[in-house]
């Protein structure tokens, strides 16, 4: 995409002459907000932030600073395409949290971690990346046309981040379990 194309909100960055991008200022106020907010949304649906609050907010930080670069909060770990399509799945909470979380008890990043090691029970450790390579992604990401089952009245939906299922026209503009928008739901039934 051309930077023409893009709305003045999300224009990314001009690299200088030597390929290197402009730093990108965040606020030490603007990590708290997101920091708190993560907090109380993650508390409120059953997960749980890094305990470690100098990590977490670390993190939080890288997230601001890509959410200016891209237009969108991509994952701190993670090389972003730039383009919100590829980088859909990468958006924090990104899809591969809920299986990481399940498997090894916390995210990529350990951002989000399991009860035990929230509650300093358990150590944190780096794991095995899930996120399958560009091709075959694009594959498994094409769009889902399964005919409406008769015995249905709405389709179903299921968010790709944290599983919640709902059965009406069209997903709803954000989930309510991990606010994650529209886009990252796909039709389940
Ligand atoms: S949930 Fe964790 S691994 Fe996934 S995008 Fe956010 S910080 Fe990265």
């Amino acid at each position: 995409m051309s930077q023409d194309m893009l709305p003045q909100a999300i224009k990314l960055p001009q690299a200088d002459g030597n390929g290197m991008l402009p730093p990108i200022e965040i606020s030490p106020p603007a990590v708290d907000r997101l920091y708190q907010r993560l907090q109380s949304e993650a508390e409120s649906a059953g997960y749980h932030l890094n305990p470690d609050a100098e990590f977490t907010k670390a993190l939080v930080h890288s997230l601001l600073i890509n959410e200016k670069r891209y237009g969108y909060p991509t994952c701190p770990c993670r090389l972003a395409e730039g383009e919100r399509e590829d980088d859909l799945d990468i958006i924090c909470p990104c899809d591969y949290r809920d299986p990481d979380l399940e498997e090894f008890g916390m995210c990529f990043c350990c951002l989000y971690v399991d009860e035990a090691t929230a509650k300093g029970n358990k150590e944190t450790h780096s794991i095995p990346e899930r996120r399958t390579p560009n091709k075959e992604r694009a594959d498994s990401q094409k769009p889902n046309q399964i005919p409406l089952p008769q015995q249905l009245s709405y389709p179903v939906w299921r968010c790709k981040v944290c599983g919640y299922l709902c059965a009406r026209e069209e997903p709803p503009g954000i989930c309510p379990i991990c606010k994650v928008s529209k886009e990252r739901f796909e039709r389940f039934l």
